[in-house]
């Protein structure tokens, strides 16, 4: 079992654990680049979903192969991959979601081919008439590609066992973010960062009996600690690759109390139907789970959700955490903004490229949004 600190341990060094695992195991590790990915199936197959998160090296390799305006997320896990450093991973899955991530794919392809490679075409539109079959028959697809691949057949009792896992995980995630944003006091916002990667890392089976201990222990404190009158802020973006965000809205006098985020609610928003045939209910959640920018359900839908997210949360205002070059969440931006301001709600842009921005001119920028609300 592992506590917070064994998780940021992990989280800081994901490659030894993954390595050891692989190792001592001989456990499958299969690479996701999205949270679209269906870690599921993946869990199912008897392999570990590990989400990668690009890398803390220069770039090198990957310039030789994407354009310096893919995003540093995507050049970063290409890095990774290109320098060896991934050679623990026995497959790789690439949900069709924005264009870097295509491209990032399209290389891998044709450059890595120690591992398989599997793409995952989920529909752009998820509202439409023939979405939802549509999504069914790729994922049953995907599936067999992975028995396939891994040489194990997923059987239905697989599937449902790791559907009932995900839930439970899931459920938990849910109430550790109601428990942040009713009492954020009780939990640090880099502890929080740091269970969600976890989430994306650990062996699903030891992260959820860990979570639920953590969780259980952090309920108790509760009547320990003061009630915080810091400013509650929303993060708003892709992924966050910027831990130390948190600390630096805390200095600012701010805390975050909840977020619309890849390395956040997205993951664990939306509980899967386990009535239903399986691969049928994993279909389902995409559909009703917090939208990202790369899919579409509804031209105010991201717009809608934020303001939903502010009110819930009792928020004073927005941070979006834009990284440099990830178009998707920029075209959302301005409507997103503009939708925010016609409710009165502040908000904030930072726009991110690598981990160092986030102490200098970031903290400035904070302090005066948190001083102005
Ligand atoms: S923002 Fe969308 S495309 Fe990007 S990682 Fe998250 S779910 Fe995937
Ligand atoms: S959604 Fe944005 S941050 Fe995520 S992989 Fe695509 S371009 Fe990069």
């Amino acid at each position: 079992m592992y506590s917070i600190a064994s998780f940021r341990d992990i989280v800081d060094q994901p490659y030894p654990y993954l390595q050891n695992l692989k190792n001592l195991q001989g456990k499958k590790i299969v690479g996701t680049v999205c949270t679209y990915a269906p870690e599921e199936i993946i869990h199912a197959a008897g392999a570990l979903p590990v989400r990668l998160f690009g890398s803390d090296s220069a770039i090198h390799r990957a310039e030789l192969h994407l354009q310096s305006y893919c995003c540093s997320l995507v050049r970063g896990i290409l890095e990774e991959a290109l320098t060896d450093r991934l050679d623990f991973l026995d497959g790789m899955v690439f949900p069709h979601t924005c264009d870097s991530i295509q491209r990032l794919s399209d290389v891998w392809r044709i450059n890595l081919k120690k591992t398989f490679h599997a793409d995952v075409v989920l529909p752009v539109k998820l509202t439409t008439a023939g979405a939802r079959q549509y999504l069914i028959d790729v994922l049953d697809r995907f599936k067999a590609d992975l028995e396939r691949q891994l040489g194990r057949e997923i059987t239905h009792d697989d599937l449902a066992r790791s559907v009932k896992l995900y839930n439970q995980i899931r459920l938990l995630l849910q109430r550790l973010y109601r428990l942040r944003c009713d009492h954020p006091e009780v939990l640090d916002g880099r502890d929080y960062h740091t269970i969600i990667r976890a989430a994306m890392i650990v062996e699903r089976e030891i992260f959820l009996e860990s979570l639920t201990t953590i969780v259980a222990d952090l309920e108790k404190t509760v009547m320990q600690t003061k009630p915080s009158h810091l400013k509650r802020l929303v993060i708003c973006g892709g992924i966050c690759t910027h831990p130390d965000i948190y600390e630096a809205i805390a200095e600012a006098g701010g805390v975050a109390v909840g977020d619309d985020l890849c390395t956040g609610q997205r993951y664990f928003d939306g509980i899967i139907d386990e009535a239903l045939p399986p691969v049928e209910a994993i279909a389902g959640r995409y559909i009703r789970r917090a939208v990202c920018p790369a899919k579409h359900t509804g031209i105010t839908s991201r717009g809608e959700n934020i303001i939903r997210t502010v009110r819930q949360c009792r928020a004073d205002g927005v941070v979006f955490l834009l990284l440099k070059f990830c178009d998707p969440h920029a075209f959302d931006y301005p409507y997103m903004r503009e939708m925010l301001e016609r409710e009165n709600i502040p908000s904030l842009l930072l726009e991110m490229e690598d981990q160092s921005q986030a102490a200098g001119q970031v903290q400035t920028r904070l302090e005066t949004f948190v001083q102005i609300l």
